[in-house]
């Protein structure tokens, strides 16, 4: 076996047993990359001598006895929306194609100082708009299970590069679904966690009220040691909240018994493909036989959901988008010949098509005249679908769904009908409207071999519970198995 196809964990022992060094574990990333990459385009940047010196930097404080975190000398991509200082921060888009951040992100200081070795940035759809990676200004990135199809998106390389072993786990971002989607398409693990537990300072704002930073692995327990990484909170975010984050990774135990798992019978609707509805309820089938209960439960305004997130994703997304005029950094249109030219070239120019469409859109509800009929009541929605989940909770401890309505489809297949990419979220977005953390575990495969990914729900800041009911599932389903490449 492959030093790269060991979990972050193992690796994570047997660094700290010494049977490997850091260098040794980085290069092996590294080859892997030089191997597959071309095929799988994952990475928009590529941050080889730095990984390595920081490899040699772990290696020698180990050597000198230091006692050193789980996650030093683990090679991590990192979404190319999340700032990394002296390391180009693209968003996917022709407007930063050359930005430089000057600071890193929190989520970035927090894994360098535990020695953790960042392997580059990873490629996403522009600005994380989109369910396939294919609105990347650069590239399009491939699904390691075939090569034909999307990785989803909007944290297409994050799952693409773990899924292909060319980092051991990443950072992604998720506003409606951009961890957990992807995830499920290629096969591996994805958390949103709950909003306000993880830092957003210096993660390119999307739609602030529902961006939420998160982690990518082959197995739950990677993904919750990166988890454990990430979560604090940061005077810098203020809306990161003031708690303990107990260790989600010391916690997993496989025991569901006595777990209550609810069935909401609006994500096992028609708009979701039957085989995998069908994997899905043979997981909690498992899960059953390991204890847990289930419950049929209702939540009534799933059906919303999707034009309510749209509403509120584009609205925020405009105005946070409009910094991007030409003037304090990115992309400037050449020759401009005034101030308003200026603004209108660089920006049709710097923007791809989806951006622009969602800040027209976004521009429009919160115009006056339609901020009531669209704006308004889309944040109306909000308060009621939290107000479902809330209640649902209370008769349960998870909510357990499909993540993905179908399996990754082909690379074009949807390009020209975003209604039809936007379905895609169909299961997700509610997630992100309440501010609730999911975990997406691969449950099943279709028959030509592409993964399905069942999501788990769970209750604020109880990011234990659904990783712990993850790891049950994964311990009867079994863990991740590389797709040849
Ligand atoms: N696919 C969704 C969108 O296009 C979600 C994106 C995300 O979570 N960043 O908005």
């Amino acid at each position: 076996m492959k030093l790269y196809e060991y979990k972050a964990y193992e690796q994570s022992e047997m660094l700290k047993k010494g049977e490997i060094s850091a260098r040794e574990l980085t290069e092996s990333y590294f080859e892997r990359i030089d191997e597959v990459e071309s095929k799988v385009d994952a990475y928009i940047t590529l941050n080889r001598e730095n990984a390595l010196l920081s490899a040699d930097d772990v290696d020698k404080k180990r050597a000198s006895g230091e006692a050193l975190d789980k996650l030093a000398g683990i090679p991590i991509g990192i979404k190319d929306n999340i700032s990394t200082d002296g390391i180009k921060t693209t968003c996917a888009s022709k407007m930063l194609e050359n930005y430089e951040p000057v600071f890193n992100a929190t989520v970035v200081n927090k894994l360098k100082s535990k020695g953790a070795v960042i392997t580059g940035k990873l490629n996403m759809d522009e600005f994380a708009m989109g369910s396939s990676t294919e609105n990347s200004y650069f590239k399009k990135t491939k699904n390691p299970f075939d090569l034909d199809c999307v990785p989803g998106g909007s944290s297409g390389g994050s799952a693409a590069a773990v899924a292909a072993c060319e980092a051991s786990l990443a950072l992604g971002s998720d506003t409606g679904g951009s961890i957990r989607q992807p995830a499920s398409l290629c096969g591996v693990v994805g958390l949103k966690p709950t909003y306000g537990s993880v830092s957003r300072y210096g993660l390119v704002a999307f739609a602030s009220s529902l961006d939420q930073i998160g982690p990518f692995g082959r197995c739950v327990k990677d993904v919750a040691l990166l988890q454990d990484a990430i979560a604090g909170h940061d005077k810098m975010d203020a809306t990161s909240v003031k708690m303990d984050h107990a260790s989600t990774f010391d916690s997993l135990t496989g025991d569901v018994s006595g777990l209550r798992i609810g069935i909401p019978k609006e994500y096992f609707g028609s708009g979701v493909n039957d085989d995998v509805k069908a994997s899905v309820m043979q997981s909690v089938e498992e899960l059953v036989k390991k204890g847990a209960v289930i419950k049929e439960i209702s939540l009534p305004s799933t059906d919303y959901a999707l034009s309510a997130y749209y509403i509120i994703a584009c609205a925020e997304a405009s105005s946070n988008l409009a910094r991007f005029d030409g003037v304090k950094y990115g992309y400037r249109c050449d020759k401009p010949k005034s101030l308003i030219d200026m603004y209108e070239r660089t920006r049709s120019e710097g923007f791809g098509r989806e951006v622009k469409r969602r800040i027209i859109l976004g521009t429009f509800v919160l115009s006056s005249g339609y901020y009531d009929a669209y704006y308004k009541k889309a944040k109306l929605l909000q308060l009621r679908i939290k107000d479902e989940f809330n209640r649902a909770f209370e008769g349960v401890d998870v909510i357990a769904t499909p993540t993905s309505p179908f399996e990754a489809f082909k690379i074009g297949e949807k390009v020209g009908d975003p209604l039809s990419m936007y379905s895609a979220d169909i299961c997700t977005v509610t997630v992100n409207i309440a501010g609730l953390p999911a975990v997406s575990v691969p449950c099943g495969y279709s028959k030509n071999g592409l993964p399905y990914g069942m999501q788990l729900i769970g209750r604020h800041f109880d990011e234990k519970t659904i990783l712990n009911a993850a790891y049950a599932h994964e311990m009867c389903f079994g863990v991740f198995k590389a797709p040849k490449l």
